[in-house]
C-alpha cells in the first residue's frame, strides 16, 4: 500500500535494528521523538570529521566549512517551510525556547495590561506555560478556544473569544495528543481579521503534512528538529522579516550585535539579531540532512501513507472491546490515543514495552486536553514514515492479550 518502498527506509534508521525484551523494536513513540536516518547521523559524523569550527567569525578554511554548512542548513529550513526569505529562520533549541522567545520579545515589549491572548485547548503545555508567565508578568487575559466531543477546535466559539483587544493567537497545528489537525489557515486570518499576530505550532505537523508559511499567513511558525528524524537540541523559528526586525533581541551577546561599545550596542538583523552566542552549528546542519531525507521521500508521500496508517489501525483499535480511543476528528495525523478499560495506561505501556513495542503513556505534556475528555492519561501509538502495517498488527495482537490477560 505504500506509494514508495517502506522497508528501505526502515533500513535506513540503524535503531530500529535493535531488539527490546528479545523482540524487535518497533518503534510507535514519534510523537515524543522520530528516530534518525543513517543519512543524519552520517552527517553529523562528517560535520566533527571534516567542518568542525566556530562560524562567521574567522578567515581559516573550517571556519568557511562550518559557515557554509550551517547557513546551507537554514536554506534548506526556507524551503521545507517555503519562507520568504532565509532572514526568516532562526535557530533556536526546539519549539518550546522559540516560544518562549516570542514571549519574552514581543510579548514583553507590546503587550499592555488588559490586552488579550487567545490559545487552545489543544496546546502542549509548550504553548500554554510561556504565555500564563507573560500573561502575569503583563497583565494581560487568557482565553482558550474549546474543542469538541471529537477533539477539534469550534471555530464558532473561537469568533466569539475574538476582539479588538485580542493581540495574539497561538495555536498547534496538529496536536500532540490526540492527532487533531486543526484549520489553521482560517484561524490565522480570523486572528489577523481583528489585528492580532499569530503564531503556529508546527512542532507535531512538519514531520507528517506539507507546510507553507507564506499560504498560512502566519506572523511566526515554530517546530523541532528532532521531531523530524534530525537531532534533539535543534529547532526553528519563523517569522516574517519585518516583525523579526522590528522586535528587540532576546538574548544579548556575541554574533547578534553590529557594533558593541560601553554606552550603546546596535543590533544585527533577523537571524543573528537572535542567535546570540555559539550555536548548536552541528545539530543545525544534522536538521538540514533531516529535511533532505524527509524531501527526497517526498512529504507529500509521507502524509498519503501515514493516513493509510492510520485508518487501519484506526479501524483495528476500533474493534477491541473496552478500548476508549480519544481524539476521533476527521481531521488527524499521527497519533491514536485511547485508554483501555480496567487497565492503567502505564500497564498497558510497560506491557507493550515487553513485547518491544514502544508508545508513551501520560499526559504528554497536554493536560487540559486529557481532562477535557475525563481521563489524566493515555495510551498514545504515534507514527512516522517507517511504521508498517505489521507494526500495528503487532501493536493490536499485544492489546488483545493485555485485554484477554493472556500475558
Ligand atoms: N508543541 C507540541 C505540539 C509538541 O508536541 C511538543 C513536543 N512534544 C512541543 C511543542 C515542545 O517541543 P520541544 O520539547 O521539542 O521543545
Amino acid at each position: 500500500h505504500a506509494p514508495f518502498d517502506v522497508e528501505s527506509i526502515k533500513a535506513d534508521f540503524p535503531i530500529l535494528r535493535e531488539r527490546v525484551n528479545g523482540r524487535p523494536l518497533i518503534w510507535l513513540d514519534n510523537a515524543a521523538t522520530t528516530q534518525k536516518p543513517k543519512q543524519v547521523i552520517d552527517r553529523l559524523s562528517y560535520f566533527y570529521e571534516h567542518e568542525n569550527s566556530n562560524i562567521h567569525r574567522a578567515a581559516h578554511e573550517l571556519a568557511a566549512r562550518a559557515t557554509d554548512a550551517y547557513e546551507n542548513a537554514r536554506k534548506k529550513v526556507q524551503a521545507f517551510l517555503n519562507a520568504s526569505s532565509v532572514n526568516e529562520i532562526v535557530f533556536v533549541r526546539g519549539s518550546t525556547e522559540a516560544i518562549n522567545l516570542v514571549a519574552q520579545s514581543w510579548g514583553d515589549e507590546n503587550l499592555r495590561a488588559g490586552d488579550e491572548i487567545i490559545i487552545s485547548y489543544l496546546e502542549h503545555h509548550a504553548n500554554i506555560v510561556p504565555w500564563q508567565q507573560l500573561a502575569a508578568r503583563k497583565g494581560l487575559v487568557l482565553r482558550v478556544i474549546p474543542v469538541d466531543d471529537d477533539g477539534q477546535l469550534l471555530l464558532d466559539e473561537y469568533a466569539k473569544l475574538l476582539n479588538p483587544k485580542t493581540r495574539l493567537v497561538s495555536f498547534t497545528q496538529v496536536s500532540n495528543a490526540l492527532g487533531t489537525v486543526t484549520p489553521a489557515k482560517e484561524i490565522v486570518a480570523m486572528g489577523h481579521a481583528v489585528g492580532a499576530k499569530v503564531l503556529v505550532d508546527g512542532a507535531q505537523a512538519v514531520s507528517h503534512m506539507r507546510v507553507n508559511v507564506q499560504e498560512l499567513n502566519c506572523d511566526w511558525y515554530v517546530f523541532s528538529g528532532h521531531k523530524v528524524f534530525g537531532p534533539t537540541g535543534i529547532g526553528v523559528l519563523y517569522g516574517k522579516e519585518a516583525l523579526l526586525n522590528e522586535t528587540q533581541p532576546w538574548q544579548g551577546g556575541g554574533n547578534m550585535i553590529k557594533d558593541v561599545t560601553f554606552e550603546k550596542t546596535v543590533y544585527q538583523n533577523s537571524p543573528a539579531r537572535f542567535e546570540a552566542g555559539t550555536g548548536n552549528i552541528a545539530d543545525a546542519v544534522g536538521l538540514g540532512a533531516a529535511i533532505d531525507y524527509v524531501t527526497k521521500i517526498g512529504i507529500d508521500l509521507i502524509n498519503e501513507y501515514e493516513h493509510y496508517l492510520l485508518v487501519y489501525a484506526t479501524n483495528l483499535l476500533k474493534q477491541i472491546k473496552g478500548l476508549r480511543l480519544i481524539g476521533t476528528a476527521a481531521e488527524k495525523a499521527g497519533v491514536l490515543s485511547f485508554v483501555l478499560d480496567g487497565f492503567k495506561t502505564e500497564e498497558v505501556g510497560a506491557y507493550l514495552n515487553k513485547a518491544g513495542i514502544a508508545v508513551r503513556s501520560g499526559h504528554h505534556c497536554a493536560q487540559p486536553i486529557l481532562r477535557r475528555f475525563g481521563v489524566e492519561s493515555t495510551v498514545r501509538p504515534s507514527l512516522a514514515v517507517y511504521n508498517t502495517c505489521a507494526d500495528i498488527d503487532a501493536l493490536v495482537d499485544a492489546l488483545y492479550k493485555i485485554r484477554n490477560k493472556v500475558y
